[in-house]
């Protein structure tokens, strides 16, 4: 696997082997974390690096952060702009996936949340596909449930909650499954184990609400907005049974990692013909025209990296 070259840590960019913590670190023993993942794409013909809406993701992490009363003092403009200069280091003319991570730094013992010392780091890498068969996963339904927000709050990219995730993950592919599909404690259809859940049924796109203890997925939001205005659909949020994902006509995730991939069974049984379905197809050709930065309408989602003078300079 690609690595870093370097790291934003403690204020500066620094080679990746500087940037390095204490197995005495509290968020390392307790899950006290917050972090977020962001893609950036490169277009070969603009010769172009564009960050998929960092301002909105780093919102998002104040947002996680804050959640677990860790303070982050920059802002989300400031975020993007070490982002850009952190991508320029890498010079990487390449898909690129970027992880900023908030966490307690405390070392010592105690569980707790208040009077805990926090830092932030962002490191990023050349990244291709997350889930291979974007073009049709096979999901299982698991038995662990979803973090519910009575518990660790589902809304809030908190590390420790991420065990949930990987419960669900592993169990689906352990059972001969590609990804999980995760039930939330009253029984409906949260999310997969990484990733956003929508289903077509009767004609209309349906997602689980923001309150059935989904995180409030950038790619949601964004694949909503492409469904409504690009594609003329209806998108409507509301709780979704798993048997009603056994009739639907098509289903498909979202996600930084996922983007967006076609769902072509649950439980071993087809959704739809089986394969994936015109809609998912051309969400597919619409999202990935955007997120490359070539679709004019959206170039205020796509954050250019290389200044022009830089652009082709590697
Ligand atoms: N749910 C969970 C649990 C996730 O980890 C992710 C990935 N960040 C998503 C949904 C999708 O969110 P986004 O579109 O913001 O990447």
């Amino acid at each position: 696997m690609a690595r870093p070259k370097f790291a934003y840590f403690d204020g500066q960019i620094v080679p990746i082997e500087q940037a390095t913590v204490s197995v005495m670190t509290h968020a390392l023993n307790y899950g006290t974390a917050a972090f977020g993942g962001i893609r950036a794409y490169w277009n070969g013909d603009h010769k172009q690096l564009y960050i998929f809406r960092p301002v909105d993701h780093f919102a998002r992490l104040k947002q996680s952060a804050s959640l677990l009363f860790l303070p982050i003092p920059q802002s989300a403009k400031d975020l993007r702009d070490v982002l850009v200069e952190l991508l320029r280091r890498e010079n990487e003319h390449s898909d690129m996936y970027i992880r900023p991570l908030v966490y307690a730094s405390e070392e010592g013992i105690g569980v707790r949340l208040h009077d805990v010392s926090a830092a932030l780091t962002i490191w990023a890498m050349p990244f291709d596909r997350y889930v291979s068969k974007e073009e049709g996963l096979a999901l299982g339904t698991v038995s662990w449930r979803r973090v519910d927000d009575a518990s660790i709050p589902a809304r809030g990219k908190v590390a420790g909650a991420y065990a949930n995730s990987a419960l669900a993950k592993s169990e689906a592919v352990m059972n001969g499954f590609d990804e999980a599909l995760v039930l939330n404690q009253d029984g409906h259809v949260s999310e997969a184990s990484a990733a956003n859940f929508f289903m077509l049924r009767r004609g209309k796109v349906i997602t689980p609400p923001v309150n059935a203890n989904i995180l409030e997925g950038i790619t949601r939001h964004t694949v909503i907005h492409l469904l409504r205005h690009k594609l003329g659909m209806e998108v409507i949020e509301r709780d979704v049974d798993r048997t009603e994902v056994y009739l639907a006509e098509e289903a498909f995730l979202t996600g930084t990692g996922v983007q967006v991939a076609a769902v072509t069974s649950l439980d071993r049984r087809k959704i739809g013909s089986g394969e994936m379905g015109p809609l998912v197809k051309s969400l597919r050709e619409v999202f990935f025209k955007v997120v490359r930065g070539y679709d004019p309408e959206y170039h205020h989602w796509t954050q250019p990296v290389y200044l022009t003078e830089q652009v082709g300079v590697k």
